[in-house]
């Protein structure tokens, strides 16, 4: 084979091979997945084993998992890809929401695809709350999420216990159905709610075995 026909067919494998690569980047997202798997599980397994004996399912009469974290076929258009940053947990509407950890209101909205919603932070974790009932509303320059029939009065910067009742599953926002979209970050990082759980009852259970 000549150089010159050698360099050609080299160009070709190469531009194959570029495309192939392109292809496969674009087709699948398998890259983020794995990164954040692997966040996951570093993070799930390192919390504050402890702290999360005391945390609270957060959802009263729950009904099921509608919806798991990652990746997922989009609903409207089935060829595209999409990332759910959250679990979702379908319950009766007006079922009231509980808070996963002790921490402090950091914002509560009522805008987006989110609807009505709140985000709590405790240390380095930070869970939001979505779909909610009620409205946000400035009272003396402060904000509340208030949901007067569910006798749910929540201030930015308050308090809150773990297991304690925040707010109603409503359909406010981007939904079909009455749920909780539940995000939780460690770190501003996206955790699956589901580990989280599976966690927490692990140290519950075995925490109720030593009493
Ligand atoms: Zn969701």
């Amino acid at each position: 084979m000549s150089n010159q026909r050698l360099r050609i067919s080299l160009s070709v494998a190469l531009f194959l091979i570029g495309l192939l690569v392109v292809c496969l980047i674009a087709l699948f997202p398998g890259i983020e997945i794995v990164e954040a798997q692997m966040v996951n599980r570093n993070v799930v397994a390192t919390a504050g084993n402890d702290a999360w004996a005391n945390a609270s399912f957060p959802v009263e009469n729950f009904q099921g998992y509608t919806s798991g974290f990652g990746y997922r076929r989009s609903p409207k258009n089935r060829r595209r890809v999409q990332f759910h940053n959250g679990l979702d947990i379908a319950a009766p509407k007006g079922s009231y929401v509980r808070n996963w950890f002790a921490g402090k209101v950091i914002k509560v909205g009522d805008r987006g695809a989110c609807g009505t919603h709140i985000i709590i932070k405790s240390g380095s974790w930070k869970h939001s709350y979505c779909h909610l009932m009620g409205r946000v509303a400035r009272i003396n320059g402060r904000l509340y999420i208030i949901d007067r029939a569910g006798g749910i009065k929540i201030a930015k910067n308050q308090q809150v216990t773990s297991g304690m009742r925040i707010g109603r599953i409503g359909m406010t926002g981007r939904t079909t159905g009455p749920h909780l979209h539940w995000v939780i970050r460690y770190n501003n990082r996206y955790v699956d709610p589901g580990a989280v759980l599976r966690r927490m009852y692990a140290k519950q259970s075995s925490n109720t075995r030593t009493q």
